[in-house]
């Protein structure tokens, strides 16, 4: 097994990953806000984490993971407030969504899953602390953190602090670099929002002393991992780590982890470029959340990931591809026998699999080591030179590979259902399909294979498999 390295947003280095407890992490992840439903920028983070966690438990650590779910900041009490409800009621329905969301995706639930709003004590308790150590100061019933008291402010985002001046202060949750400030640990309520009478005054928590708290209540004062988008990185974690580390005088944490941005067609995904989907217009379209699943998993996390209908296209090809080939290597008899190359060429995929993911999490090279072995494999199988003693071997090396990708289990239409999505009353009728299927016929005849082969694309991106049988003739079958 090789050693794991992780690339740390705090050190700016690959680092070798030691955690403070040997055989245990403890690990925090950013959840979502739920004033809406996720998108696949929020899941690109969700399913790294989830592959950053699946790893660890295949290497035997044991995992303490928290997800907050925040359900208090400035959208949520601003849309609760013109919807004239309660920040539960108004909130309830995207966490519903986000666990249903979750499911569909294969992201495994955390050890604990916390909601802000149920830990609003811990917080006051975190804030009280903050003000005994002078971090503090009140203003018109809001309770603001002094960032030039804390020499370390800027170290995690790399921010240049030199135009900030002493006492100017931000109370949004959310602003970028440019506007550094003091930032609000503790907000007034403003008339019509809701707030907790607490023993620090009246209001509501600003969104980072929730992490804060919430990491250090489920986790301890020095925890392994925290992760989340790269837009989180400031302010909001470099607010978590001046509001932790100005309590407790410790590091808060060890190594910081962030998936970089993704892109819709090269863009950045906005409402108004109507490039913006969450999980749900995917799958109304008929998409299947492994291909999506296996679409955000594809690029390593530190990288741009470009999400494009090609690629997921391509993400649903290549789910068929692994499927078809556990099928194979379950049906199929192969002859009798061991072969010593074949068990080689396991042995060292296997490896290679292992090596990309120890390597930061270098999924690109994982699935690379994954789908070579399957293209030879098979054309072993053809050939009929692979072995009946190989099946085992190879089926386990699956079985290892879909601890972690999570996507080989044909459970797409279950799943769709569940989330009210019919994969056949969504999908093209019969005569749509045997129309296509004519059309893909007559390309082949005219030896037009881009034709024939874009259709057989659409089709299976409909969900429709096609099969050329041996006497020259095409079965088609719904997924
Ligand atoms: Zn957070």
């Amino acid at each position: 097994m090789h050693e794991i390295q992780v690339q740390n947003t705090l050190s700016g280095k690959v680092e070798p990953f030691v955690p403070l407890k040997k055989g245990e992490v403890h690990m925090y992840t950013c959840g979502p806000t739920v004033y809406d439903f996720a998108h696949i920028g929020n899941f690109r983070t969700f399913v790294f984490q989830d592959i950053l966690r699946r790893f660890l438990k295949l290497r035997g650590f044991k995992m303490t993971h928290v997800m907050n779910l925040t359900d208090v900041d400035d959208r949520i009490i601003a849309n609760a407030a013109a919807a004239g409800v309660g920040i539960r009621e108004y909130t309830q329905k995207y966490v519903d969504a986000f666990f249903a969301d979750c499911k569909a995706m294969s992201v495994e639930s955390p050890e604990h899953w916390i909601r802000a709003t149920d830990n609003i004590d811990i917080m006051v308790a975190l804030i009280q602390r903050l003000q005994k150590n002078t971090y503090t100061y009140d203003s018109e019933g809001s309770i603001y953190y002094r960032i030039t008291k804390f020499k370390d402010y800027g170290k995690l985002s790399k921010i240049d602090l030199s135009g900030i001046k002493a006492g100017a202060r931000v109370d949004n949750d959310r602003y970028d670099k440019e506007s550094a400030r003091d930032f609000a640990l503790w907000k007034a309520p403003k008339p019509g929002e809701h707030f907790w009478e607490t023993p620090i005054g009246p209001g509501r928590p600003g969104w980072h002393i929730e992490c804060s708290a919430m990491a250090m209540k489920y986790l301890g004062e020095t925890i392994d991992i925290h992760t989340g988008g790269i837009d989180l990185a400031f302010p909001h974690h470099e607010n978590e780590i001046a509001q932790s580390q100005a309590a407790t005088g410790k590091q808060f944490v060890r190594y910081w982890l962030h998936a970089e941005h993704l892109l819709v067609e090269g863009e950045k995904m906005s409402k108004s470029l109507g490039n913006f989907f969450t999980l749900r217009d995917l799958f109304a379209k008929g998409y299947k959340p492994s291909a999506l699943r296996f679409a955000l998993a594809s690029v390593p996390y530190r990288r741009q990931l470009n999400f494009t209908f090609d690629g997921l296209q391509q993400a649903t090809s290549s789910v068929e591809r692994l499927r078809n080939f556990v099928a194979r290597l379950r049906d199929e008899k192969f002859p009798a026998g061991k072969s010593a190359s074949m068990a080689e060429r396991i042995a060292k995929a296997a490896g290679d699999f292992d090596a990309g993911l120890a390597d930061d999490l270098n999924t690109a090279v994982s699935l690379a080591a994954m789908f070579d072995f399957v293209r030879e494999a098979n054309i072993a199988m053809d050939k009929g030179e692979f072995r009946e003693g190989e099946v085992k071997p190879a089926l386990e090396f699956l079985a290892t590979f879909d601890k972690i990708f999570a996507v080989l289990e044909d459970n797409d239409a279950e799943k769709l259902t569940t989330l009210g999505y019919g994969t056949t009353a969504a999908g093209p009728d019969d005569a749509e399909i045997e129309k296509l299927v004519a059309d893909r016929e007559a390309a082949r005849k005219k030896r037009d294979f881009a034709t024939a082969d874009r259709i057989r694309k659409e089709l299976a991106g409909r969900g429709i498999l096609l099969e050329d049988t041996k006497d020259g003739a095409v079965r088609w079958k719904r997924k």
